[in-house]
């Protein structure tokens, strides 16, 4: 194992069964919304997941996280001794809650994609989700203190009211939420501040993982820039890892330390964010970034434009996925799968051709 490591995805896979009526009967398809993904994120690092819709983002994001059962492949979290916050438990249930934790972490490495429904309960504490949608995703009734202190509660972790509240104060003074209005309802909040108190909810019990699916899609283009340099200074003061999921390429580029790109349901190209954005050596990588308005006028703008619509995961093409749709298609790839594999140290490509293109891009 890597020391670094703290998420390892190995083929994971996602399969939704689709029944189809017919007239006397009834049929049943697979629809293979994730198919043989593997990657890692490390300790303290943001993986932006980039794609078009319906290819499968949000859909890995939550089989990481135990939200949607994955149906096949193993989603593994090294813990590495890094037993952070149980410092606060106390009584009978937080004991055996310490214990747990204790014990977990001792492991080192703990297989979240077999994990029973018990453990998985007590292990939620260190991980967690960032809506996309601020408006909907809190509690019209309940009071924002108490929306933030829900993790906490939920997970057995803290029971002692003081200690619930001070932890509140402190993740909300993080968050850059006023704490005169922790008494106040979620609908007195505009949306950059709602998404403040969606972050400090995922961060109050001080996880090491949070995916945040679209979370800043919903801002405003100044709000959007407040909320990633808040993500970043906490990620800088909690070493939080974030699987960053966006279709925003500019958002990604600022956010991410490395970058993985998805088509129906499988990853395409994963590196560096710098080397994924100036040199890519997919295709359709090449085909996303030449869509990035530019904001300097000496820049040459040429949109590549794909034929087509990206394909029904239901019918998901032979061979390379993209090739209904691949510029550089030839014979070989409408009948062979391109394997996953390393081009170049941590840059990962699946295309038959990835050494013959060079797709690099003036640096702005
Ligand atoms: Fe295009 Fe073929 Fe590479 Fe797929 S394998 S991206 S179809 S060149």
């Amino acid at each position: 194992m890597k020391q670094d490591v703290l998420i390892e995805v190995k083929n994971l896979e996602v399969r939704f069964p689709i029944r189809k009526k017919k007239l006397f009967s009834s049929e049943v398809r697979q629809l293979r919304a994730v198919d043989d993904v593997s990657f890692d994120i490390k300790r303290g690092e943001t993986v932006g997941l980039v794609g078009e819709s319906g290819s499968g983002k949000t859909t890995v994001g939550r089989a990481i996280l135990r939200a949607i059962d994955p149906t096949g492949g193993e989603v593994i979290f090294h813990t590495n001794g890094h037993n952070t916050d149980i410092a606060h438990a106390e009584g009978e249930e937080l004991r055996k809650f310490r214990q747990h934790m204790n014990m977990v972490f001792s492991e080192g490495s703990v297989k979240l994609s077999t994990m029973t429904a018990d453990r998985l309960r007590l292990f939620r504490s260190k991980m967690s989700l960032v809506f996309q949608d601020p408006y909907s995703s809190l509690n019209p009734r309940m009071t924002v203190r108490d929306i933030i202190a829900e993790p906490l509660i939920a997970s057995g972790m803290m029971k002692d009211r003081d200690a619930i509240d001070a932890r509140v104060r402190d993740i909300a003074g993080r968050c850059k939420l006023n704490l005169e209005h922790l008494r106040r309802f979620p609908h007195a909040f505009s949306g950059g501040q709602r998404q403040r108190i969606c972050i400090a909810r995922a961060l109050v019990s001080r996880p090491d993982f949070v995916v945040c699916d679209e979370s800043v899609s919903a801002l405003d283009v100044s709000i959007q820039a407040e909320i990633v340099n808040l993500l970043k200074d906490l990620q800088e003061e909690m070493g939080v890892a974030f699987l960053f999921i966006a279709h925003d390429l500019s958002v990604v580029a600022q956010m991410s330390h490395r970058v993985a790109v998805m088509y129906v349901g499988k990853f395409v190209e994963y590196a560096p964010t710098e080397r994924l954005f100036f040199h890519p050596r997919h295709p359709y990588t090449h085909a996303l970034l030449s869509a990035i308005p530019q904001a300097d006028p000496d820049v040459e703008f040429d949109p590549i434009r794909l034929d087509g619509e990206i394909p029904n995961p239901l019918n998901a093409p032979s061979g390379c996925r993209f090739h209904s749709r691949c510029p550089f298609a030839r014979e070989r790839c409408s009948e062979d799968a391109p394997e996953w594999r390393e081009i170049a140290p941590d840059h990962h490509v699946a295309c038959h051709f990835a050494e013959e293109f060079d797709f690099s891009r003036p640096h702005a």
